[in-house]
């Protein structure tokens, strides 16, 4: 599989930054499936797919429905009604926090965490974070897209050396 389908949107949301648009291909209809059956094909060993809010949850949640699996969505901050678990995390500027509800699953049970673009790997990192945190054990991190020269990769390899990082379309 190949990246045709992802535009690239140069200084968005801010200049400097080269946006990685995945709306093209979550359009076609072929691509969309293709990219779901092969995230699911890692989804064989899990319990729960867990999606990073906004672009991870739509790929998640049609993971989740075709591995069989719950949908356990890590939101940004204040946006869950019930008790949480929280991650703050820095970014460039500034810091955000992520959130899970607490005691939503059994603890103990395995995870694959989905999202669309991998660049820093801070999201991700605060997600693992977040995830164990609820006391179940993430196995595999999913993206559709890998911004490599940002070292996100190396990043998490550094923290969590056990953890598989895995790509879907090349670049
Ligand atoms: P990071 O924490 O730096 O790895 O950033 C990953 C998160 O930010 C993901 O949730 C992505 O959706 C989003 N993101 C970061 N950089 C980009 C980019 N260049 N294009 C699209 N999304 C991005």
């Amino acid at each position: 599989m190949t990246s045709d389908l992802i535009r690239v949107i140069a200084d968005f949301p801010k200049p400097g930054i080269i946006f990685k648009d995945i709306t093209p291909l979550l359009a076609d209809a072929k691509a969309l499936n293709d990219c779901c059956e092969k995230i699911a094909s890692y989804a064989k060993d899990v319990d729960y797919i867990a999606g990073i809010e906004a672009r991870g949850f739509i790929l998640a949640s049609a993971v989740a429905v075709l591995s069989g699996k719950g949908f356990i969505p890590i939101r940004k901050s204040g946006k869950l009604p019930g008790q949480v678990i929280s991650q703050s995390y820095e970014l460039e500027y500034g810091q955000a926090t992520l959130e899970i509800h607490s005691n939503l699953v059994p603890a103990g049970k395995k995870v694959l965490i989905v999202d669309d673009v991998l660049a820093t790997g801070g999201t991700a990192l605060a997600s693992v974070e977040l995830i164990e945190k609820a006391s179940l054990i993430p196995t595999c991190l999913v993206f559709l897209l890998e911004i490599s020269q940002l070292g996100g990769r190396s990043r998490i390899q550094a923290a969590r050396p056990s953890l598989q990082i895995q790509t879907i379309l090349a670049e």
